[in-house]
């Protein structure tokens, strides 16, 4: 079998960088004693080089231990089936695979593959494995409760109307906050209020409909709420999983999937580090990532360059706050080149401000004087301050219309830290340096993100849950790294 196996082969690849990685911590998962287990690093080794070869399915890699020469021979013709393959990828890897992916990417920085000068910085969205219209949207639950709520109101007024001096010593609940329970006992006490009383017929039949769903839906809603958090969505088979809009709409329906944000940072078409997320945008990603890729690496890159969809105030400062040079793009960067944007006046980038006075000029030349500052918490509980400038008179202004079409006189909003922030930011960005990072993002991690789906055809998780679509997440990163290697 060894002279069968060519000397470049990327499977002597795979089982050299595995064999060279320390993989105590997996080791420690396993209790002594027992039935002697299949070794890790064979199944570590057998697992990756699945992913190598885009057979990602646990059955498919124990039909290629039985019929492929490579996977033999990395497993030393031992025959572990797809229950004992997919209970290591799962259980074994959960806490362990990226302090593993880690000493690979610690790996190629020693043998000079790649240095962290410089990272790029993107995500992608890839489908969960759960049925696309198992949804459940967190305003909707709203919604229904709220229905709840007023019926359960007019319920209780019905039975006032008909059963008063039953209801007497009943004072009426408070329909504002209502749980299971709470409603359990409303409709308890209609019920014994409206024995014997002539009842109609359609509430009789709500009452029965109420009796028997309302406090079951609640309960359900609460533990959908739970499950959800802070998102808007949710699917009912992961739970995990929100509901994203994808870029592969082969419908061109702009139907929704549930989905994870997979965001990844690559050098030299390496990937770095990878997190998953549960949100829809990049923006909010970015600190909790670089986060990780400095508690996995214990370095950080020099510069990080990304595409528009990262440049906010907070990131701005994040970046600055840990010595990474930002050449991340704002919204509007590319807008703002061309002429038709330098020359509008009306643009409160282009209005005069005078800083002794603190004070901006309209395009009629009003002063538009300081009216008080205003806070704004973003998602991640960062404060963001921004000063209101509003002009004296905007009545009967000739300008009115393409200047300011609200009623009142013209408000604007400054923020002169993120102004900051987007100078030095341009300034690098059109800079010799900032021109060759521009053009080498798209050729890096686009790349990679492209080779991934489109080559290697992962385009689904397999699994279920973000700690398990984590894992799958870092075996193809760890994949697509190893790959690049051999090449
Ligand atoms: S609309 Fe108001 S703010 Fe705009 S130019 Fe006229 S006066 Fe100035």
């Amino acid at each position: 079998m060894e002279e069968m196996i060519s000397p470049n082969h990327s499977v002597r690849v795979v089982n050299q960088v595995i064999d060279n990685l320390n993989l105590d911590p997996v080791l420690k998962q396993y209790a002594g004693g027992g039935c002697p287990a299949y070794h890790p690093r064979m199944m570590l080794k057998v697992l990756v080089y699945g992913y190598v070869t885009n057979l990602y399915s646990s059955r498919k890699i124990e039909q290629a231990l039985h019929e492929n020469i490579h996977f033999m021979w990395l497993s030393g013709m031992s025959y572990p089936d797809h229950n004992t393959i997919n209970r290591f990828r799962s259980d074994r890897l959960k806490e362990v695979l990226k302090a593993v992916f880690s000493q690979v990417v610690l790996l190629l920085i020693d043998h000079g593959h790649i240095d962290l000068r410089e990272a790029y910085l993107d995500g992608t969205k890839i489908e969960a494995n759960a049925n696309r219209y198992t949804f459940v949207w967190g305003k909707a639950i709203n919604n229904n409760r709220e229905r709840i709520k007023s019926q359960l109101k007019e319920l209780w007024a019905y039975a006032e109307s008909v059963a008063k001096s039953e209801l007497e010593h009943n004072e009426p609940d408070d329909f504002e906050e209502i749980d299971a329970e709470k409603v359990a006992r409303t409709i308890e006490t209609i019920d014994k209020a409206l024995e014997g009383k002539e009842v109609d017929t359609k509430k009789k039949q709500k009452l029965n409909y109420a009796r028997k769903n309302w406090p079951e839906n609640l309960k359900k809603y609460d533990h959908q709420q739970k499950q959800m958090g802070d998102r808007n969505s949710m699917s009912k088979t992961d739970p995990d999983a929100t509901f994203m809009r994808m870029k592969e709409d082969h419908m061109l329906n702009g139907q929704l999937k549930p989905a994870y944000n997979w965001q990844i940072t690559t050098q030299d078409q390496y990937i770095l580090g990878y997190t998953l997320h549960q949100t829809t945008t990049d923006t909010t990603t970015l600190p909790d990532h670089i986060d990780q890729l400095k508690q996995n690496l214990g370095i950080l890159p020099g510069a990080l360059v990304a595409d528009a969809g990262y440049g906010s105030e907070q990131n701005y400062k994040y970046l600055e706050d840990n010595n990474i040079e930002a050449y991340v793009k704002f919204n509007n960067f590319h807008k703002e080149q061309c002429q038709k944007w330098k020359e509008d006046p009306h643009r409160i980038e282009n209005l005069h401000y005078n800083e002794e006075q603190d004070r901006y000029y309209c395009p009629m030349g009003q002063p538009m004087n300081n009216i008080g500052n205003r806070l704004r918490k973003t998602t991640l509980g960062y404060t963001q301050n921004t000063t209101l400038y509003q002009a004296q008179n905007c009545k009967g202004c000739p300008m009115r219309g393409p200047c300011h079409r609200g009623e009142g006189n013209r408000i604007i909003e400054a923020n002169p830290l993120l102004v900051n922030y987007k100078q030095i930011v341009r300034e690098k960005l059109n800079s010799e340096q900032g021109l060759k990072y521009r053009s080498q993002r798209p050729a890096d991690v686009e790349a990679v993100f492209g080779s991934i789906k489109h080559n290697h055809d992962f385009k689904k998780f397999m699994l279920r849950g973000i700690e398990k679509t984590q894992i799958e997440a870092g075996l193809v990163s760890l994949a697509h790294n190893l790959r690049k290697l051999t090449n």
